[in-house]
């Protein structure tokens, strides 16, 4: 007998040499294998006797090859063409580029059976099937029940492991696994879902009865298909749920929120709140009440407002009597959140300070030595934050601004810093819910998902060359309106190897182009004294047009900014052709974004581009992403590892995330041996990376 856990050698039909095949596509054991589950699933309880085929049907035939031969064409190769009989008719085969297959396999009176559609061949005046799906049948072998008369799966090879191959073995460990295996899901979770026991889907996603219905089994929707997905949900979000209880069971930094502190965050407020930030600023705020140290993620697109939200939290720290730290990915952006905290936080005269990498030597001393004293409140820096020398007196809130430009260790050590300190991450990188949901499992979540009010969404164009005047035109238009202009490059410098357009030669052009304007160039080689020169030049309005790179890329605010000219469109992902566009729109005038690209583009690019003017909803263009690219090189996620499923899709099996993460949750809160779960899942070979 086997078991789930056993080693897949020991499946019948598989050895040592299978095997190896198997591990190589990460099938260790049965269970493994078993979750190997079909790609399709034809119908052949049903086929269509070779008299009665109809041109464009597509139809399951059972024959015998009656003669096989190789025709050499000059324009398209060798065709390996058979004809096949049933008895009642014949039909041809034709695999164009059969170069691979031969003859001799389809020898006369081998049984084959054949998917695909009917076509009608002129020159021959026959039925014909073009590139037919194709299984070779073994005389002898008892192959009739797996292979026929029934719903058969069809598997992708695993190394040259064939479907039909894969289907004997599936069997042979279906056939030695005992009637009653564990089922890790809950019996009552599986009742008010509906959800078979797990033997029961393991033997009908593979070997489905005809009273299933193939429709559903094909989309993957079958009642098994459905659990198996659902399960692995449950456990990844099992896990999570489970470490979020751990760590509210942790004692943490526990604010007030008297009267007196709600005053002084009414203060700060330059403008209303959208409905949006009350919201989150409410959930926040629930945790920071809390006795455990809030772990919680802060989603809002570019421009949605979480800045202020972040702000707010830190008058409740520092009202509090506590540090609050405030760590971002870039010096630019640390430099705009030190200005806008001066600005915010004017009202309450707190003591903010920006903790700079080059800064000389004494200064920093004393810095240093003003944030360990506790003198200085409210301390914004780049990773400068997490170094060793830099000791807080008593750090009670991190606040991490674009998550996804830090791993997790870095946030771990941010939080080092403090006695569990309440923590906020932020990302404006928005991330499918589903995504979040298997990447930051143990964050809470809040979501803005609300614009402030009096912006006109930004208009998107995209551009050729051919265009260019026109969109320099459009340009001039905006900078006649008092108006600036953001132009962005893919690259520095021209370069021998590839063919684009640079920042230095685009400033240079734009000189001439916009004689009488200031035109600025700005870049990562620049020193960063320099850097912020010109983006406070910008910014004050002096410069009215930064040629750029993406150095732009990430929170920068100008709301005089109107119109943004991306040069080679092409080159750039999604998220930060959406992040760069995030850089206009700032404000109340209408915005223009133009994509430039070469008039020819690949799919994938023109999808892209497609995408970006067909929306600015952040949340829409990262599931385009999502589907364009898959979970495993989506923006924003590299660093941290997404778990790899083997049967559960991020795309496609939303909805069973978010019932498994229900579920998981209800179950995790009302279950009394969580330590014990924790160790046994952790264990759970189905999750492979979990991270
Ligand atoms: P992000 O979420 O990208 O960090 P910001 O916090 O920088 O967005 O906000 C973008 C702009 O919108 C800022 O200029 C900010 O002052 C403004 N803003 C934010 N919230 C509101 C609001 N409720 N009403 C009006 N303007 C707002
Ligand atoms: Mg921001």
């Amino acid at each position: 007998m086997l078991r789930l856990d056993s080693d897949a050698q020991y499946v019948k039909g598989v050895g040592p040499r299978r095997a190896a095949l198997l591990a190589s596509r990460n099938i260790r054991n049965v269970e493994q294998l078993l979750l190997h589950l079909p790609k399709s699933y034809q119908d052949r309880a049903h086929f269509i006797s070779l008299s009665a085929l109809r041109i464009g049907q597509d139809a399951a035939v059972h024959a015998r090859v009656y003669r096989s031969r190789i025709i050499q064409t000059r324009t398209r190769g060798r065709i390996l063409d058979v004809i096949l009989t049933d008895g009642s008719s014949f039909v041809h085969a034709k695999w164009f580029h059969g170069g691979y297959l031969q003859t001799r396999e389809f020898s006369a009176g081998r049984e084959v059976v054949l998917f695909g559609r009917v076509d009608f061949d002129r020159y021959e005046s026959k039925f014909v099937f073009f590139n037919p799906e194709f299984e070779l049948l073994d005389e002898g072998e008892d192959s009739t029940s797996l292979d026929l008369g029934r719903y058969v799966p069809v598997y992708e090879e695993v190394g040259g492991i064939t479907s039909r191959q894969l289907r004997h073995i599936i069997a042979a460990a279906l056939a030695d696994l005992p009637k009653d295996i564990n089922d890790p899901l809950p019996e009552d979770i599986r009742a008010s879902h509906n959800f078979p026991d797990l033997r029961t889907c393991l033997e009908r996603v593979h070997f489905p009865e005809t009273d299933d219905d193939i429709g559903k089994l094909n989309q993957r929707r079958s009642p098994y298909h459905r659990r198996l997905i659902f399960e692995e949900f449950f456990l990844l979000e099992l896990i999570f749920a489970l470490r979020r209880l751990e760590s509210r069971s942790r004692e943490g930094v526990r604010f007030e929120t008297s009267e007196r502190i709600r005053q002084l965050v009414k203060m700060i407020l330059p403008f209303h709140p959208t409905g949006a930030q009350k919201r989150v600023l409410k959930e926040i705020v629930a945790d920071l009440k809390a006795p455990y140290p809030m772990m919680r993620l802060l989603q809002g697109d570019v421009g949605s407002g979480k800045t202020i939200v972040a702000f707010e939290a830190i008058v409740i720290a520092v009202a509090n009597k506590y540090q609050a730290a405030l760590m971002a990915p870039t010096e630019i952006l640390a430099e705009q959140h030190f200005l806008n905290a001066k600005r915010i936080l004017t009202p309450l005269s707190y003591r903010i300070a920006v903790v700079r990498r080059g800064i000389k030597k004494a200064e920093k001393q004393e810095l240093l030595e003003k944030i360990a004293s506790g003198e200085i409140q409210v301390i914004v820096g780049t990773h400068a934050l997490i170094e060793e020398h830099t000791v807080f007196k008593n750090l009670g809130l991190v606040i991490i601004d674009e998550q996804h430009r830090f791993g997790v260790v870095q946030r771990l050590q941010l939080m080092a810093k403090g006695k569990s300190p309440n923590t906020l991450v932020m990302t404006a990188t928005p991330i499918p819910r589903t995504l979040a949901m298997t990447l930051y499992g143990d964050l809470d979540l809040s979501v803005i998902d609300e614009m402030p009010p009096g912006r006109s969404p930004i208009r998107t164009l995209h551009a050729v060359e051919r265009d260019g005047e026109s969109v320099y035109r459009m340009i001039a238009n905006e900078l006649n309106q008092g108006r600036q202009a953001y132009v962005v490059y893919p690259v520095i410098e021209e370069s021998e190897k590839i063919d684009l357009k640079s920042a230095t030669e685009g400033f240079k052009k734009l000189l001439t182009i916009f004689t009488g304007r200031s035109v600025a160039l700005l870049h990562g080689r620049m020193k960063s004294e320099e850097k912020e020169q010109t983006m406070a030049a910008f910014a004050a309005g002096q410069i009215h047009v930064l040629v750029s790179t993406t150095v732009i890329e990430v929170g920068v605010d100008v709301a005089n900014a109107t119109v943004m000219l991306i040069e080679h469109a092409e080159r750039f992902g999604l998220a930060q052709l959406h992040q760069l566009r995030g850089r206009v729109g700032r404000g109340a005038h209408q915005s223009l974004c133009v994509l430039m690209t070469p008039s020819r583009l690949n799919d994938v690019a023109r999808e892209r581009i497609r995408a970006m003017v067909s929306t600015t909803d952040g949340f829409r263009l990262a599931e385009v992403d999502l589907e364009l690219r898959g979970p495993g090189e989506m923006a924003g996620t590299r660093q941290s590892g997404i778990p790899e499923f083997r049967v559960a899709n991020l795309i496609t099996d939303g909805e069973l995330l978010s019932l498994a993460q229900k579920e998981a949750q209800r179950f995790a809160d009302r279950s009394e041996e969580r330590g014990k779960l924790i160790e046994a899942l952790s264990g759970k070979a189905r999750l492979v990376t979990v991270g």
